[in-house]
């Protein structure tokens, strides 16, 4: 049992204030992976500050964009109508993720917080340089069998366990942030990070930031858009591999389209090389063969994991063969 102090605050601006007061205070809203991270005593916590009581939890189509505060909840976005309508992949992907009771008290802005699942970060008696920086990966060499394959360092190898992240890299999704002097918007594909030689970062929020809403642009590929899970029992389970697909056919050629994965790198993990390929192409089982290879290039296995080398080009085509099926 470790000792914390508790507060509540109810907006953004108390929150940040509180938030620059004590290095050592995290926000909490469903605190569905922070309370098991100081259950374990992986991290400590001196504040929490609890911002359930904020308001962002705004869902609205405001122009061309769909604007989601941080605090709405992962069950308030997958049953939106807005949402079901206009992004449909952003619905799927977080109903792929966790369980009913989770999605219910889980929140946006806690879903892109939440840190890898890898079992050494878990348990504090094995080395792991994304606990305790230094102290090596216990996963290089050991059991990695939902590791990354893309992007990787000699320092860690672990995953991203988001579903919902992988959906919203595929929609260039904007996260804004706030401090005590301002708002600004980051590309939701440049908000986490790789690992690098810097494994205990895991994104690019500042320690005096707070996550306030994402703005996500409309598209015309909602009909035409799939996320696809492989994951070991049929619910409460983290990606194998995933895949969010999406894209827009006119007169039997892809004039847009969004791919990207989940399971396989410290990021929502964007095909860009495989996207550049279908663009102008018919949407057939051989492009999408061709696009599969494409998205492969520079994957690499670590043992346990390299089941993934195939699982992923096979769940790439997948994917984007029943988002072309969608009538
Ligand atoms: Fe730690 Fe990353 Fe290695 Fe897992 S993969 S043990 S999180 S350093």
């Amino acid at each position: 049992m470790i000792n914390f102090q508790y507060l509540r605050t109810t907006s953004a601006k108390s929150a940040i204030n509180l938030l620059l007061k004590d290095k050592n205070s995290r926000f909490i809203a469903g605190g569905t992976n922070l309370i098991d991270l100081m259950k374990r005593g992986v991290t400590a916590p001196e504040k929490l500050i609890d911002i359930n009581h904020v308001p962002l939890k705004e869902i609205e189509l405001v122009g061309n964009k769909i604007i989601i505060g941080a605090l709405a909840s992962n069950t308030a976005v997958a049953n939106n109508e807005i949402v079901n309508a206009k992004l449909p992949l952003l619905a799927m992907a977080l109903n792929a993720g966790a369980s009913a009771q989770l999605r219910n008290v889980a929140t946006v802005g806690g879903n892109m917080m939440q840190r890898t699942r890898c079992g050494y970060f878990y348990d504090i008696e094995m080395p792991c340089n994304k606990r305790q920086p230094g102290s090596g990966c216990g996963a290089v060499g050991g059991f990695n069998r939902m590791h990354a394959i893309f992007g990787t360092s000699d320092k860690c190898i672990a995953v991203h366990p988001s579903d919902m992240c992988v959906a919203l890299v595929a929609l260039d999704a904007v996260v804004v942030l706030a401090n005590a002097k301002g708002e600004r918007n980051v590309l939701f594909k440049d908000f986490h990070r790789l690992a690098g030689d810097t494994p205990q970062i895991d994104n690019n929020l500042k320690a005096d930031e707070m996550i306030i809403r994402l703005e996500i642009p409309t598209n015309n590929m909602a009909k035409n858009s799939h996320y696809l899970k492989v994951r070991d029992r049929a619910s409460y389970a983290f990606a194998l591999v995933s895949v969010a697909a999406g894209m827009e056919v006119v007169d039997d050629k892809i004039i847009n389209v969004r791919l990207a994965m989940g399971g396989v790198a410290h990021k929502p993990w964007r095909l860009t090389a495989a996207e550049d390929f279908l663009k102008g192409k018919e949407p057939s089982l051989g492009n999408f063969g061709q696009a599969a290879k494409l998205a492969m290039s520079g994957a690499k296995g670590f043992g346990e994991n390299d089941f993934k080398l195939q699982m992923a080009p096979n769940t790439i085509i997948e994917a984007l063969t029943i988002a072309k099926s969608k009538a």
